[in-house]
């Protein structure tokens, strides 16, 4: 079935750590937004990325990530950004399962719906990856909890679904309050002109654009 062109995850750049990790997921080669997103993240590439549902989005965009971050500094590095608690859960969820191996990585909810507090003192005591909801991360920077000044790493999940959940102005808030001097990455299982704009306002002209299939 497999044709010699097919990729494999360690022609892609991936380090040997993330690798083991993806073997331990069980994930034998890559998806096709995994093949073509992974290499051009690792290559600090502003991407926009779309398949359907299921296809293995939070690989592409989670490895490159886990990748970037400087364990030795506890400080947020990177922030995803999801529609809903849940989705966000999900996220950390698998970003920390793939970092199992990384040693004392840190990824921390910033999520809606429970309390401000203790997300406030986790990231007193320092965290490399934040994943959250547009209010509660809006929250947070307005305090001071949350320092964008290292925010290096941006990633926009589900962004079709952020937009028709009306959360398009947070973003745009969010996104003003990070240094310029970023990486954006925008997922989505659609591409709509709305995610058109939302690239061209938000990412480098340059942003890599993968579409792989339309949602059925
Ligand atoms: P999406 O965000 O595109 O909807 P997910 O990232 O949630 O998709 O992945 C869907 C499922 O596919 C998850 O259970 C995930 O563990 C699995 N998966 C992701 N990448 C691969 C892969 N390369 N090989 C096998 N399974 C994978
Ligand atoms: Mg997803």
């Amino acid at each position: 079935m497999n044709p010699p062109s097919t990729p494999t995850f360690e022609s892609l750049g991936l380090s040997s750590e993330l690798l083991e990790a993806v073997r331990a997921a069980g994930f034998a080669s890559p998806t096709p937004v995994q093949a073509a997103c992974i290499p051009a993240l690792l290559a600090g590439r502003d991407v926009v990325g779309q398949s359907r549902t299921g296809s293995g989005k939070t690989a592409a965009f989670g490895l490159p990530l886990l990748q970037a971050i400087d364990l030795e500094r506890r400080e947020v590095q990177a922030l995803v950004l999801c529609p809903t608690r849940e989705l966000a859960s999900q996220v950390a969820r698998e970003l920390r399962g793939f970092g199992a191996g990384l040693g004392g990585l840190t990824v921390l909810e910033l999520t809606g719906g429970q309390p401000a507090r203790p997300q406030r003192e986790a990231l007193e005591r320092g965290v490399h990856l934040a994943v959250g909801t547009p209010g509660r991360v809006q929250d947070h920077l307005q305090n001071g909890s949350l320092h964008p000044r290292s925010l290096r790493h941006l990633v926009l999940d589900e962004a079709d679904r952020m937009l028709d959940m009306g959360f398009g102005p947070d973003v745009r808030r969010i996104v003003k309050a990070l240094p310029t001097e970023r990486r954006t990455a925008l997922f989505s299982a659609t591409f709509p002109t709305s995610i058109e704009e939302m690239s061209r306002s938000l990412q480098k002209p340059d942003a890599l654009r993968v579409e792989i299939e339309a949602e059925t």
